[in-house]
């Protein structure tokens, strides 16, 4: 696939979809901006991770803006679309501002070291959330889910290690915080952990 010779370091999928939560974030402050039922009170937007080592799944959640189901087939199906891009287009917002996506290639760097990526989602604008479900180059599929709280998780099922390859790093604590550390220590959102083991 595509992303194996975009990516040589497989460890900056955290980076990519840590950005993507950002911009998320970033996207409900410029609304904000234009929207004044809109509050942005900052302490109410974070970025978590979560880990659960039993389920070999990590988790990223954001508070961000959300997708409704026609942005996760316009912006998740597609390799190389970037909503990010067209928001910045659309708000006029200028480079140098803070929204880091514009290629949108970051997303499917999860697939490699993923199995299984399941994003849940939901927007200021409904009640329902969608769920967007792929194993990667097959396609994916949407369906209504239940979310509680507007933003996006998305939960990575960590692939299982091989004879050559280890994965098992991708739900460790200590590396994952060092991946953080390395990439998006710029970040201006906290970044909170959470850790469940039996
Ligand atoms: P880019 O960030 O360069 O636009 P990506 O492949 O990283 O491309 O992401 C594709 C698009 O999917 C983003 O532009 C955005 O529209 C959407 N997206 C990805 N992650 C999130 C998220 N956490 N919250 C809201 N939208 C997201
Ligand atoms: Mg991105």
């Amino acid at each position: 696939m595509m992303i194996n010779s975009i990516y040589t370091h497989r460890e900056i999928f955290l980076r990519e979809l840590i950005s993507n939560a950002s911009d998320a974030i970033d996207k409900t402050y410029y609304k904000g901006l234009n929207d004044s039922s809109v509050s942005f009170e900052k302490e109410n937007y974070f970025i978590k991770l979560s880990i659960d080592k039993d389920n070999r799944t990590l988790t990223l959640s954001d508070t961000g803006i959300g997708m409704s189901k026609e942005d996760m087939e316009e912006n998740l199906g597609v390799i190389a679309k970037s909503g990010s891009l067209a928001f910045k287009k659309d708000n006029e917002i200028k480079d140098g501002y803070d929204i880091i996506g514009q290629f949108g290639v970051g997303f499917y760097s999860a697939f490699m070291v993923a199995e299984n990526v399941t994003v849940l989602s939901r927007t200021q604008e409904s009640d329902q959330g969608y769920k967007w479900e792929s194993q990667g180059a097959d396609g994916y599929t949407i369906e209504p889910a239940t979310k509680e709280t507007v933003g996006t998780d998305i939960i990575l099922k960590i692939k299982e290690n091989t004879e050559d390859e280890n994965y098992d790093e991708y739900i460790e604590e200590y590396r994952i915080k060092s991946i953080i550390k390395k990439y998006s220590d710029f970040i201006r959102y906290p970044i909170k952990m959470d850790i469940t083991q039996s």
